[in-house]
C-alpha cells in the first residue's frame, strides 16, 4: 500500500478554502512563522478517508477477531467508555489547570474522579491507598519496589534482595533491578511456589516477594497463608502483581490475604483496549504502613469537600509520571466500575474463570496440558509433542491461527512451560466463538498430523506471510509494501 505522500498530487484539495481575510503574519510573531510551506500531501477528502479505512483493515484488532492472548486479558472494550472519556469537559481540560488555584476550581470533576477512582480500587483490592501516576503495569511495579526500598530504609532496615517465582511476568525481576535490588528467582513445585524452596531463599536481606495470583500459569497460589506469614515472618513485604486480577474480581482481596503493595493494570481489567504499546494505566496500592511514601502529588478533599492538589508528603518516592497519570484511562476505569458495580464485577471474574475452564476441558482433545487442573482466568498448553513428533511448533500453530480468524494466544511464555501457548478468553467472548476456536485449533492439529508443511508454511491469507523476526526487529522497514498498490 502506497503512503499518503506517494498518493499525493499536486493540486488536489480536499476542502475548498476561501483566501483568508488576515494572513498569519498579522497577528503570529515572525520569529514564530514557519520559514518554508509545510510538507503536506494533497489529496481528495475521498482519498483520505479510503487510505486510512484500507490501513485500519490491515489491522487485526479485538473489534474485529477474537484475541486469546495469554497475560494480557485482551477483553472486548465497550464502546461507552470512549464516550465518556471525549466528553469535552474531561477531554479539553488544560492539563496544568489542576495545578492553578482558581482554576482548580474548574476541575473539580477531574479531581474527584480521580479521588474516587482510588477509593475504589481500595474497596475493590482491600489496600489502604493508591496513586494512579503510574503508566503501565510495569511503571506500577518499579513505583512499588522503589516503595519499598524507602520504607526498609527509612527503618534502617539493610535489605538487599527481591524474589520472584519462575513463573513471574519477566517484568517483575525487571522492575526490581531497575529499583536497585539484587533478584533471587524460586523455582515452583507442580506450577506453584514451592513453600520450601522458597523459605531457603529468604533471609535478612530480603526486602520483598513478588507475587503473581493467580499466576501465568493460571494457577491459583494455594499455600499463600502460609507464604504471607513466612515472608513477614522474615522482615519482608509482600507484593502482589495484580496484572491477573481479572481472575478474582469480588471473590479475593489481596489486602485481605496480608498484601503490603500491588498494582493494577487498568488497562487489561478495567477497559481500555490493551495492545499497541498503550496508553496503559498501573495504579499502585498501599497498605497504610507504606502510604507515606506514594508519589506525589496525592489528590485530596478538604472540609468544604474541594478537592485539591497536595505535595506535602515529606517521605514520599516524589514523582514517577508527568502531572497525574493517563487521565484518559483512568477515566475508562472509573466508568467501567461504575457501570458494571459490584454484581458485574463479580461476574466478570467467574464468565472470565469458566471460560477459560471450558477452552481448557475442550483442548484436551489436541494439545497437551501440562498442569491440567482447574485453572483461573487462563491456562498454558504445550505444543512440545507435536514439535517432536511432527516438527509442529508453538509459533506454527499461532501462524494458522491467524489463517483462520483468530489471533495467535501468547507463545513462549512463560518460560517454564516447552513449547507454550497460553490461551485467555476473557469473559466477554461468546460460547459460539471459543467453540469456533476450538474447532479450528483441533483442524490444525489434524492437519498437523497429516501434512506438516502446510502449518508450517502458515500465515497464507494474511498481508505478510512469515518474517525472518530477528531481521524485521533489526532492520525495521516502516513503509512496507503490504497489499497491491491501489
Ligand atoms: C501485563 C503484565 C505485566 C506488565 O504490565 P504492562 O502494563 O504490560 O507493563 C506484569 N505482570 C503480569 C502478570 C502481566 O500480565
Amino acid at each position: 500500500m502506497r503512503t499518503v505522500f506517494e498518493k499525493s498530487r499536486a493540486g488536489r484539495e480536499g476542502v475548498w478554502q476561501e483566501k483568508p481575510a488576515a494572513s498569519a503574519s498579522d497577528f503570529i510573531p515572525a520569529g514564530l512563522l514557519r520559514g518554508r510551506e509545510a510538507n503536506l500531501p494533497s489529496l481528495s477528502e475521498l482519498d483520505v478517508v479510503r487510505h486510512f479505512t484500507r490501513l485500519s483493515r490491515l489491522n487485526f484488532g479485538v473489534d474485529a477477531n477474537f484475541y486469546p492472548l495469554g497475560s494480557c486479558t485482551m477483553k472486548y472494550n465497550p464502546k461507552f467508555t470512549e464516550v465518556v472519556a471525549n466528553l469535552p469537559g474531561f477531554a479539553r481540560l488544560h492539563p496544568l489547570a489542576p495545578q492553578l488555584c482558581v482554576a482548580a476550581k474548574w476541575c473539580q470533576g477531574s479531581l474527584e474522579v480521580i479521588y474516587e477512582t482510588e477509593r475504589l480500587l481500595c474497596e475493590i483490592t482491600g489496600m489502604d491507598a493508591f496513586t494512579l501516576h503510574p503508566m503501565a503495569g510495569a511503571h506500577g511495579e518499579l513505583t512499588g519496589a522503589l516503595i519499598i526500598a524507602a520504607y526498609h530504609a527509612d527503618r534502617g532496615n539493610k535489605k538487599t534482595k527481591i524474589l520472584c517465582p519462575d513463573s513471574a511476568h519477566g517484568t517483575n525481576p525487571a522492575s526490581a533491578a531497575i529499583a536497585g535490588f539484587e533478584v533471587v528467582s524460586v523455582a515452583s513445585r507442580d506450577g506453584i511456589v514451592d513453600p520450601e524452596a522458597l523459605a531457603a531463599a529468604l533471609d535478612d536481606s530480603v526486602a520483598a516477594v513478588m507475587l503473581t495470583c493467580p499466576n501465568t500459569l493460571g494457577l491459583f497460589e494455594r499455600h499463600l497463608p502460609k507464604i504471607v506469614d513466612m515472608i513477614h515472618d522474615a522482615g519482608a513485604l509482600l507484593y502482589y502483581d495484580g496484572a491477573n486480577l481479572n481472575a478474582i474480581l469480588g471473590k479475593m482481596r489481596p489486602g485481605d490475604a496480608g498484601f503490603d503493595v500491588m498494582h493494577v493494570n487498568l488497562h487489561k481489567t478495567f477497559a481500555t483496549p490493551h495492545g499497541g504499546g498503550g496508553p496503559g494505566s498501573g495504579p499502585v496500592g498501599v497498605s497504610a504502613a507504606l502510604a507515606p511514601y506514594l508519589p506525589i502529588s496525592r489528590v485530596v478533599k478538604d472540609e468544604e469537600g474541594l478537592y485539591y492538589l497536595d505535595y506535602d508528603y515529606p517521605k514520599s518516592i516524589g514523582y514517577v509520571a508527568p502531572l497525574y497519570g493517563n487521565f484518559g484511562v483512568i477515566l475508562k476505569a472509573y466508568a467501567y466500575i461504575l457501570r458494571l458495580g459490584r454484581e458485574g464485577l463479580i461476574r466478570v471474574s467467574e464468565q472470565a474463570v469458566l471460560a477459560a475452564n471450558y477452552l481448557r476441558v475442550r483442548l484436551e482433545s489436541c494439545l497437551d496440558i501440562p498442569y491440567n487442573r482447574i485453572c483461573m482466568h487462563e491456562f498454558v498448553a504445550s505444543a512440545e509433542k507435536s514439535a517432536q513428533a511432527t516438527g509442529v511448533r508453538a509459533l506454527d500453530l499461532a501462524k494458522a491461527l491467524l489463517d483462520r480468524g483468530h489471533h495467535a494466544p501468547t507463545i513462549y511464555f512463560p518460560l517454564i512451560v516447552k513449547e507454550a501457548v497460553m490461551i485467555e478468553p476473557t469473559e466477554t467472548e461468546s460460547k459460539d466463538t471459543l467453540d469456533l476456536f476450538v474447532e479450528d485449533l483441533q483442524r490444525i492439529a489434524a492437519q498437523a498430523e497429516h501434512a506438516p508443511e502446510e502449518v508450517k508454511a502458515a500465515p497464507r491469507a494474511m498481508p505478510v506471510g512469515r518474517l525472518d523476526e530477528t531481521k524485521a526487529a533489526r532492520d525495521m522497514v516502516l513503509t512496507a509494501d503490504l497489499a497491491p498498490a491501489r
